[in-house]
């Protein structure tokens, strides 16, 4: 068996449980997982701080010192004191304690390296890693990697140290196997080193450029993968030249144009224009169309709508929830009654009785427009001639389901496809998780929308909440009151905070004084969700309390005031789709955002930054950067469609161009990767690492 398949129980210092432990904690099971282990940072252990400078800011210091005394406070807490000359500091121990009582004896002298931190007034280290003192400081190879790590890795003796040992170890057994993973051609050309050397070289650099070196050869061979294996299916695609043609406006666009009550937007009709030449150009269209909430996106769908209607096919449009739905049905049908398009509503709800004329429509053409929810391509529904499908709100939208409303096309041939979304998402993730699609923007808000004014309080300023509320539902207003979505366990929710919330409202808005309130949670059914949204929506309900449910597409025009509650545990991409539910109307509108009394200092940031600015994209941007690394210490941001082990797609925009035009190079050249010196690229495509799971999930 090759060495880089062998379980990592059988390195020296590892066995069973630790093997199980590691397995568990970071996923790593053979020798190959552990080699393609990254450190997420290094440290420079030739630079020794004296102990004067060391302040608790620091990140990281390496101290040598001469143990002066220590005390055994108790069983468990051991203090040390040591001195280099410029100052004293100490160490402090709660584990191992016996033995480096035993070790760290007065008169020796050790290198300590740890965390600065300020007790009492004093700067200490706790638990520094401890070693035998530098003798010549400028030696070589002196940076080492640090692993990420979690609190039960320590726990079991895991150390940063053993981390290293099992890195050397494996190293060392697996280097000779290796495979290149990337052809000559292309290590040539960028300049990159070979896989064994980068590999070293990430874990033991030799020094800072042999580190570069190797940083940047693995983050090449990531991004370049990823887009590579995007851009072949988007080539495949475009090359088979199997999309509807429909090379007509038709009269139906036309009436509907005609009649619109205000001019589109310079970026609507921009939009129109690609789509439009998309339609006839032959090949199936894929495009992703981005528009901040209230740009106007809803019009581009139904005019693109109309035209694969007026060459003679049948359109959908699909939306993520029930009400939205029926929200987009009865706005639609206002812009077609001028033009004799049949329409129809099909979601969930549909009873039996209505649903069977609607599939015959379907089925026989007579329904030209259908809107929905995914029951749209569901098995039962036929369509005679499927042309074109419009998905709103993409990011509940699986790849699954991509391929379910693919087969709805007519004679095997696929729809062509938009899919719409409010999300403003950083150029370098649309490039990647959208890297097989098309990108439209609508960039230009429709005239005359009003700034919605954006406030920050704390729970103190509730009482003047409520009386800001009651002023603006005496003004015929409503308001929305939205609390996080948490969750139990996957699937449960938990709603004890919305209900509580709800009983504090109702309280404050009592039905004798006539003021109604509705409630909307993920625990309520379908019917009763859809009863109380509808309450809302229609004018019914003063106020809707409700967790994020709400979050997309809601158009309550008359809705003036939207507050959240617990807003710091909100991204600041969320916050911002729900502000876009306000400011709809004519009406001046608010924004107001309650923290909790605990509110830390990075999320204190992302609620001032809320009330600073209301451009999405700016938002999308600040929210990538300051979510950082997720639970695992070190690790990428979690929540991404895929796993990349070195590569960010934040930080590292400028290589993800470079390794995208390297690909689109390699697939001009070479579409379907025959030739001999590109095998290579096929061998490591076809293993799978580099297909993104889900494109839904960005949100
Ligand atoms: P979203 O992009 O969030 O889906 P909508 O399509 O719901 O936005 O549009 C928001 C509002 O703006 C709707 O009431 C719509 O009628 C209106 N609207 C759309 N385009 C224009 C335009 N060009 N000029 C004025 N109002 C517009
Ligand atoms: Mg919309």
């Amino acid at each position: 068996m090759s060495e880089l398949q062998s379980d990592i129980q059988f390195l020296p210092g590892v066995g069973p449980k630790r093997a199980a432990l590691i397995k568990r904690e970071l996923g790593i099971n053979t020798l190959e997982d552990l080699i393609h282990f990254y450190p997420f940072r290094y440290i420079d252990r030739s630079s020794i701080t004296p102990i004067v400078s060391v302040t608790p800011d620091l990140a990281y210091v390496q101290v040598q010192g001469r143990v002066v005394s220590r005390n055994l406070i108790n069983i468990k807490h051991l203090s040390v004191i040591v001195e280099d000359g410029t100052g004293r500091m100490e160490m402090v121990f709660f584990k191992g304690v016996k033995w480096n009582f035993d070790r760290l004896v007065p008169g020796a002298t050790f290198l300590f390296f740890g965390k600065p931190q300020s007790f009492n007034g004093r700067i200490n280290i706790v638990h520094p890693e401890v070693d035998a003192p530098q003798s010549d400081p400028s030696a070589k190879g002196t940076l080492t990697g640090v692993y990420p790590s979690t609190e039960k890795l320590k726990a079991g003796g895991i150390t940063g140290k053993l981390m290293c040992k099992l890195e050397r170890a494996a190293l060392a057994l697996c280097l000779p196997e290796v495979q290149e993973t990337l052809p000559e051609y292309i290590l040539a050309k960028y300049g990159l080193p070979s896989l064994p050397w980068a590999l070293q070289n990430i874990h033991f650099p030799a020094d800072m450029s042999a580190l570069a070196a190797a940083t940047r050869r693995l983050k090449f061979e990531e991004l370049f993968y990823l887009q590579l294996s995007l851009l072949k299916q988007k080539y495949v695609r475009s090359r088979a030249a199997n999309g509807l043609v429909m090379p007509h406006v038709g009269p139906a666009f036309h009436a509907c144009y005609n009649a619109l009550p205000y001019a589109l937007t310079g970026a609507q009709q921009r939009v129109i224009k690609e789509i439009r030449a998309d339609l006839s150009g032959g090949s199936q269209m894929n495009r992703l169309l981005q528009g901040d909430v209230g740009s106007g996106k809803t019009m581009v769908a139904v005019l693109s709508c109309l035209i694969a209607i007026g060459n003679g096919y049948q359109a959908c449009i699909m939306a993520p929830t029930e009400v939205l739905a029926q929200q987009h049905y009865a706005n639609i049908q206002k812009y077609l009654a001028p033009t004799g398009v049949t329409c129809a509503l099909l979601t969930g709800s549909t009873t039996k009785k209505e649903r069977k004329p609607i599939l015959e429509g379907l089925a026989d053409g007579s329904i030209q427009l259908i809107v929905g929810t995914h029951a749209l391509i569901e098995e039962p529904v036929k369509y005679r001639a499927l042309g074109l499908a419009v998905i709103d709100e993409q990011h509940r939208f699986g790849v699954s389901q991509r391929a379910a409303l693919w087969s709805k096309g007519p004679d095997g041939i696929p729809p062509h496809v938009l899919v719409m979304t409010a999300t403003p998402i950083p150029r370098t993730l649309a490039m990647t998780f959208y890297g097989d699609l098309d990108l439209s923007v609508i960039d230009e808000m429709p005239p005359g929308r009003k700034p919605v004014q954006t406030m920050l309080i704390g729970q103190n300023r509730l009482p003047a909440m409520y009386r800001f509320m009651r002023e603006e539902i005496a003004k015929g207003r409503q308001v929305f009151v939205v609390y996080p979505m948490i969750f139990i366990n996957e699937k449960m929710e938990d709603i004890s905070n919305v209900e509580q919330g709800y009983e504090e409202i109702v309280k404050a808005f009592p039905l004798e004084e006539g003021y109604k309130v509705a409630i909307v949670h993920g625990q309520q059914n379908n019917e009763q969700k859809l009863f109380n949204m509808k309450a809302f929506v229609e004018g019914r309900a003063h106020i809707l309390v409700s967790t994020t449910v709400i979050e997309v597409g809601v158009d309550v025009p008359n809705a003036s005031v939207m507050v959240i509650r617990s807003a710091q545990r909100f991204g600041l991409s969320q916050l911002h789709q729900l502000r876009g539910r306000v400011g709809r109307g004519a009406e001046k509108s608010y924004c107001i955002l309650v923290k909790d009394p605990k509110t830390g200092k990075d999320a204190q940031e992302r609620l001032e930054l809320m009330c600073a600015t209301e451009d999405g994209f700016e938002i999308a941007e600040k929210d990538m950067k300051m979510r950082g690394p997720g639970d695992l210490e070190g690790t990428q941001q979690s929540g991404m469609p895929i796993e990349l082990h070195i590569a960010s797609l934040l930080r590292d925009g400028a290589m993800l161009d470079e390794a995208r035009s390297c690909a689109q190079k390699v697939l001009d050249a070479d579409p379907g990767l025959d030739r001999p010196q590109n095998l290579v690229l096929l061998r490591e495509l076809r293993k799978g690492k580099y297909d993104i799971r889900d494109y839904s999930n960005i949100s």
